[in-house]
């Protein structure tokens, strides 16, 4: 889907990034925000988005690859907040998983690229 990185008057992460809907913040920066998931599937469940608007992870990466990698690195910075990065022997609850769902047969809900963060539990492969 072609984009241009507008903000889109019906996009609810665009209007969290707007602050016109709340959402608990968990860092932000000049191209991204992460807040925590409304309906966590995990005790770490962080939504992390580019101020940006594309609809997903594809047409992020196609059209703005240094905003893709600055979504990618927070995520990074986020687990290391949560705590949930390898630890060196391996825990059972560290490390952590990264998803953009892609479309809606993938459970793509919200059409404004976003990444989970999901950790701080066994996370079992395959996902369903
Ligand atoms: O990958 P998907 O598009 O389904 O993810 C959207 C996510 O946005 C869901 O996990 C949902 O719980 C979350 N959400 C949120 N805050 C909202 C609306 C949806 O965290 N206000």
């Amino acid at each position: 889907m072609a984009s241009n990185g507008e903000p889109q008057q019906d996009c609810l992460f665009c209007k969290i990034v707007a602050g016109e809907v709340p959402a608990t913040l968990v860092r932000e920066t000049e191209t991204t925000v992460a807040f925590r998931d409304i309906n966590p599937q995990a005790p770490t469940h962080v939504l992390v988005i580019p101020k940006a608007h594309y609809p997903d992870a594809a047409s992020l990466a196609a059209a703005a690859p240094q905003l893709m990698a600055d979504v990618v690195r927070e995520a990074g910075e986020v687990a290391a907040l949560e705590k949930i990065t390898p630890a060196e022997g391996g825990g059972p609850h560290t490390g952590y998983r990264v998803v953009f769902n892609t479309g809606s047969g993938a459970g793509q809900t919200v059409f404004h690229t976003h990444a989970h963060v999901l950790g701080g539990r066994g996370l079992e492969w395959p996902p369903g």
